[in-house]
């Protein structure tokens, strides 16, 4: 088998997904993306395309370690998504080649069904009450929500306040049975982060999201010993090497994002390097359907696996949805907050592929939004 054309497509809301054909007529799917960055991506998968196009499909492992390693130059969001994208892709040949899920060739499933939690929006409590509720309405045993607005570097009482009551909300509406994580966005500084710990750790959120922006991974044992509440990361870390620091700082949960981190290939060896630490998987989500359905061939297959994002209802997804780019939404039906194991081969969906191209004809120009402090400087956001 040959793979004999790379093709890429700009799916709104803010997505990318690669379409790998052979000479044998299979097809797999991939979603090489980085938010608000998705012509860098489309650059790079273009260029990785060169390399890909003649040779054997089924040497997923042998092309990765050339697309990562066979430039003198590596690494970072870019190069490392258009990777992952067309490793979702290769993936998806090989089952549909051997007609079986990807995560039999991964080793089988431990697991007949995966977690999900929903993204609830909201800044204002009595919005999160509402949209807490819908959420145990439709069935969702968790949620995530952010843990505060823009915050400026040494906080003041009423910011802390305001995290807080987010959180006393979240815990009074779910009750103990439920659970919430808080994400703090990259928004808090390793100073409000040391604070809010251990006042949120009365709430007990399942977990406190990038405490602090990765750039300040020496913070990391301080704010593990914060408090009691598990510490999670990951979505803006790319490979199995930029894990180890914070696993060996205590953090207990790694969120790689799979359109990220190098693909299935490389998410299964993050998985496993947290497996040594006793740490758990969380995959970082927020994308669309072909980047949720390679996740949770991963999961299926992972005995440290936590719970899944995903990105449906979540507020980023104007003018088009996660279903809308696939032919049968059985696989993202969820039950009881669960997404059920399936037999489908390869990645487990059928992508809509009309609907792919006439979205690509549309495309979309998303940026995050860039946020300001009262006095007019740079805020994370
Ligand atoms: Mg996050």
């Amino acid at each position: 088998m040959q793979i004999t054309r790379v093709e890429t497509f700009l799916a709104p809301p803010r997505w990318m997904f690669v379409r790998v054909e052979t000479d044998t007529g299979l097809v797999g799917w991939g979603e090489p993306v980085v938010e608000g960055r998705a012509e860098p991506v489309r650059a790079a998968v273009e260029v990785l395309a060169e390399y890909l196009l003649g040779r054997d499909p089924s040497r997923i492992e042998d092309h990765w370690q050339v697309m990562t390693k066979g430039g003198f130059y590596r690494g970072g969001p870019v190069l490392s998504s258009a990777v992952a994208g067309l490793d979702q892709a290769l993936w998806d040949i090989k089952g549909k080649e051997y007609g079986v899920p990807v995560h039999q060739l991964l080793g089988g499933p431990v697991r007949e069904r995966v977690r999900a939690y929903s993204w609830i929006g909201g800044d204002e409590p009595a919005e999160i009450r509402d949209a807490l509720t819908a959420q145990i309405e439709a069935g969702f045993t968790a949620v995530k929500m952010n843990g505060c607005g823009p915050m400026t570097p040494v906080a003041t009482r009423a910011e802390i306040r305001d995290c807080l009551r987010r959180a006393e909300t979240a815990r009074e509406v779910l009750g103990d049975e439920r659970d919430f994580g808080l994400d703090f966005h990259g928004r808090v500084s390793p100073a409000n982060a040391r604070r809010l710990l251990p006042l949120l750790a009365e709430h007990a959120p399942m977990f406190v999201e990038e405490p602090v922006l990765p750039d300040y991974p020496h913070s990391l044992p301080d704010l593990v010993n914060a408090s009691n509440i598990p510490l999670a990361l990951g979505e803006r870390l790319f490979t199995r090497q930029e894990f180890l620091a914070p696993l060996q700082a205590g953090v207990a949960i790694l969120q790689p994002d799979i359109s990220h981190a190098g693909g299935i290939s490389e998410l299964r060896r993050i998985a496993a390097l947290a497996e040594t630490y006793g740490a758990q998987l969380a995959p970082h989500c927020p994308l669309g359907p072909i980047s949720l359905a390679a996740s949770l061939q991963v999961a299926f297959t992972t005995p440290n696996f936590l719970i899944q994002e995903q990105s449906i209802g979540i507020h980023y997804n104007q003018d088009a949805e996660l279903l809308d780019y696939v032919i049968d939404p059985a696989p993202f039906r969820f039950q009881g907050g669960s997404l059920a194991r399936t037999d489908r081969p390869g990645l487990g969906i059928t992508v809509d592929e009309p609907a792919v191209r006439a979205a690509d004809k549309k495309g979309h120009t998303w940026r995050n939004p860039v946020w300001r402090h009262a006095d007019g400087s740079f805020a994370e956001w």
